[in-house]
């Protein structure tokens, strides 16, 4: 799949614009916050993959580490104010 050096672009139609397809070095972690934002809406909703061009298996394993980062997140929110 990724290996795909020298082969002409012709027929590798619909995979447009995942990045993490495209480069091979980007993370997909929940501690990179900084990747992770690309696929949060300001309202902090992942964004779909229409928009956000991933491919499906790289879209779920963005959604799933924007849970984890969202779960610790929470955890730390909640044991910031604790609850009388
Ligand atoms: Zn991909």
């Amino acid at each position: 799949m990724a290996f795909a050096k020298k082969s002409s672009p012709r027929r590798f139609g619909r995979r447009k614009g995942c990045r993490f397809c495209a480069d091979n070095t980007l993370k997909i972690d929940y501690k990179e916050v900084r990747t992770l934002r690309y696929f949060i809406s300001e309202r902090g909703k992942i964004v779909p993959r229409r928009i956000s061009g991933n491919c499906a298996i790289h879209q779920r394993k963005v959604t799933e580490a924007i849970k984890r980062a969202r779960n610790i997140a929470l955890l730390s929110f909640t044991s910031n104010r604790t609850v009388d």
